[in-house]
């Protein structure tokens, strides 16, 4: 039998991706009573819905009618409260083998061992579109993704892109201190309607330029050229943000020898897949099909959670009992 690593970091149930699968099978392990780690490709938690639609309305999550995608997310972050889940964002699960009963999963930062593991990635690892502007290796300070905005306090900041991320970092930004220039191809930015007023307010006070629709020509080492209304106009920017979306990436995890079909995972009852104690639940399990839901990726997380406490912990019963019989 192997050791586990000596450094690496135990726990119980190891879920891997922090989309709404990941997130409540994360929740009902924990509330079994066992510690869970998520690990999580992007700067935050919430898969699809905080990636590539945090501002449109979900209307068929059970409970919840007609409520934005950003906040379903808070809700199953408020579900974990008090209970033991340990969240890393910004780390992508690479590797998977065996470490005595359990497994050792690698990342670009170290491993991690757990009793059981719950795949619950997705369509892949939601990573930011690459920034494709001439002069961007000229330029010293160029970022794809949402940034600690604490840390470009008093600097001036380019943001380019119509995506919510973009109208997001602008307010935030604004509020670190960061003197902010947003600019995007077309005229209107995406967000939620209480963003776009507090940008178009911040727009009218003059604490933020907008330059809209105009064509990013190129980046400069000072800042960017762009064209507007036919005028080619310079922008000095210490810093760069291209907020160009997310594109979900399988490639981490493809080599895993879990019979692949295609981008899915094939699984049994209860989650599992061919290796003993690992599951799958959610967009990447085979047996979801085209049913691409948050409803169905919730019940399979429940069920492969509960299987997987029982596989970890045999003394628990697989089937969780009513939470509203207990305390
Ligand atoms: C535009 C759009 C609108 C939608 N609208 C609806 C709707 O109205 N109703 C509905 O029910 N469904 C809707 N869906 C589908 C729904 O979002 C998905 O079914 C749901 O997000 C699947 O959840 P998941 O947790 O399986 O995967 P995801 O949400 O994809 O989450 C997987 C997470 O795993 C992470 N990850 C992947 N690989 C790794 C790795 N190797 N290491 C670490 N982390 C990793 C990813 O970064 C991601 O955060 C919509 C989808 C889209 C794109």
């Amino acid at each position: 039998m192997d050791t586990p690593h000596p450094d690496a970091l135990h726990s119980d149930i190891l879920v891997i991706g922090a989309g709404p699968a990941g997130l409540h099978a994360a929740f009902y392990a924990a509330w079994r009573g066992l510690s869970v780690r998520v690990l999580e490709a992007r700067g935050e938690v919430g898969g699809q819905l905080s990636a590539l639609y945090p501002d449109k309305r979900v209307y068929d999550v059970p409970g919840l009618p007609g409520t934005r995608a950003a906040a379903v997310v808070q809700q199953l972050i408020r579900q974990l409260d008090g209970l033991k889940v340990d969240v890393r964002v910004n780390l992508v699960a690479r590797t998977l083998e065996r470490a005595g009963d359990g497994w050792r999963i690698g990342t670009d930062q170290g491993t991690l061992t757990a009793g059981a593991v719950i795949l619950a990635a997705g369509l892949g690892a939601l990573l930011p579109r690459a920034a494709r502007v001439p002069g961007t290796d000229d330029h010293p300070d160029v970022r794809t993704d949402l940034p600690d905005p604490a840390g470009l306090s008093g600097r001036r900041v380019l943001i380019v892109g119509g995506v919510p991320q973009a109208a997001r970092a602008a307010l935030e930004l604004l509020d670190a201190g960061a003197n902010v220039t947003l600019t995007h191809s077309r005229a209107g930015f995406r967000g939620d309607p209480t963003s776009l007023a507090q940008l178009e307010e911040a727009r009218a006070s003059g604490q933020i330029e907008i330059l809209a629709p105009a064509r990013l020509l190129r980046l400069t080492p000072p800042g960017a050229e762009l064209e507007m209304d036919g005028v080619t106009r310079s922008v000095g920017a210490d810093t760069v943000l291209i907020l160009g979306g997310y594109l979900p990436d399988l490639s981490p995890i493809q080599a895993w020898p879990l019979d692949w079909q295609g981008e899915y995972v094939p699984d049994s009852p209860g989650g599992r897949t061919p290796l003993d104690g690992v599951y799958v639940v959610g967009d990447l399990a085979q047996s979801g099909g085209d049913f691409k839901l948050i409803s169905v990726a919730f019940a399979q997380a429940a069920v492969a959670a509960n299987h997987a406490a029982h596989h970890v912990r045999p003394g628990l019963k697989v089937r969780p009992g009513h939470s509203s019989e207990k305390r």
